[in-house]
C-alpha cells in the first residue's frame, strides 16, 4: 500500500545577481537549507540574453560540499586548481565532490542562450575532508525509460523502474531525474520514506494528485513531506518537463559561508585562514 506524500511548501525562485555577475533564479538556500538537508542550494541559470551569464563564476574554492551541474542547452566551461578541464555540455552533469577543496571556475559560453542548474549538496561530516572528486556524466551516459504510459525520464543519479543513473556512489544514495509528463499526464514516482524530495518545474505546470486542484507554473519548487513512499504528479493541457531531487536529510550542525559548508565555526575558520595563506589546497 503506497502512502502518498503532500505538498509542505512551494517556493517561487528569486532573481539574484552571483559570480562575477550572473542574473541567475534562486529556488533555496541558506535561509531554507534546513528543511531541504541535505541540499543546500538550488540556483536556475537559464536565460535567453548572453549578458545575464557570460560573466560566469571566475576563481573560487568549495570546501565540504557538492556542486551539481546540469545543462539542458547551451555549455558551461570548468577549468580547477587540481588540473581538471573540460566543456559540460548540453544533456550532460557534472557531480563534483569538493572534498576538502578545490579552486574553480565556471564559465557558461553559450552564445544563444542557455538551459542549466545548479544544486549544492552537503556532505556527511565523515566525508567532509575526503579527497576532491569528479564525476563527468556525458549526455548519452544517462538512461532515458518510460515512467507509465505518460511520462518519460532521464535517470542522473538512483534507481527508478529498475534503471539506475550513471552517477557513481556519492553521499546520501539521491535520486536525480528528468521528467516529462504529457498532457493531462499522472506518474507516479517512489522515494524512500523519510528522503527530502523536492520538484523543480522547467516547463509548462504541474501539480500533485488530484484532490489539490493547483497547478504551479515554471520557477517553482515543490517540498513535499517526508512522511510516505510516493510522489504523484500531474499536468494539464501543457504538460511539463521538471526535476525530481531526493536524498537522505544528514541532520548535522551547518557551518556555511559562501562556498564552504562546514559542521564548526572553528572548522570554517580554518578553511578561510588555509585560503589566506595558500594552504587550502592540500596534495596528495
Ligand atoms: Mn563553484
Amino acid at each position: 500500500m503506497n502512502t502518498l506524500r503532500t505538498i509542505a511548501t512551494t517556493f517561487k525562485a528569486k532573481d539574484v545577481l552571483e559570480g562575477a555577475g550572473v542574473r541567475l533564479r534562486r529556488g533555496f538556500s541558506n535561509v531554507e537549507a534546513k528543511q531541504f538537508d541535505p541540499f543546500l542550494l538550488f540556483d536556475d541559470f537559464s536565460s535567453t540574453i548572453p549578458e545575464h551569464y557570460l560573466a560566469g563564476f571566475p576563481w573560487h574554492p568549495h570546501r565540504g560540499m557538492e556542486t551539481v551541474t546540469y545543462i539542458l542547452d547551451g555549455a558551461v566551461r570548468h577549468k580547477d586548481s587540481l588540473g581538471n578541464e573540460g566543456v559540460i555540455e548540453s544533456g550532460a552533469i557534472q557531480w563534483m565532490t569538493a572534498g576538502r577543496g578545490i579552486i574553480h571556475e565556471e564559465m557558461p559560453e553559450s552564445a544563444h542562450g542557455i538551459r542549466g542548474f545548479q544544486l549544492w549538496v552537503n556532505l556527511p561530516k565523515k566525508e567532509k575532508m575526503s579527497p576532491p572528486r569528479y564525476q563527468d556524466l556525458a549526455g548519452a551516459t544517462v538512461p532515458e525509460i518510460a515512467l507509465g504510459p505518460d511520462a518519460r525520464t532521464r535517470v542522473i543519479a538512483g534507481e527508478i523502474g529498475g534503471v539506475m543513473g550513471p552517477l557513481k556512489s556519492v553521499a546520501g544514495n539521491p535520486l536525480y531525474i528528468d521528467v516529462t509528463l504529457e498532457s493531462n499526464g499522472t506518474v507516479s514516482i517512489p522515494v524512500p520514506p523519510g528522503h527530502t524530495a523536492f520538484a523543480y518545474i522547467v516547463e509548462g505546470a504541474l501539480g500533485t494528485d488530484s484532490s489539490e486542484p493547483t497547478l504551479y507554473a515554471p520557477g517553482t519548487i515543490l517540498l513535499f513531506t517526508r512522511e510516505g513512499d510516493t510522489l504523484v504528479l500531474r499536468t494539464g493541457s501543457s504538460g511539463a518537463r521538471f526535476l525530481i531531487i531526493a536524498g537522505a536529510p544528514l541532520n548535522e550542525p551547518i557551518a556555511w559561508h559562501g562556498p564552504i559548508v562546514m559542521n564548526t565555526d572553528e572548522e570554517l575558520r580554518e578553511a578561510f585562514r588555509e585560503l589566506q595563506e595558500g594552504t587550502f589546497i592540500r596534495v596528495g
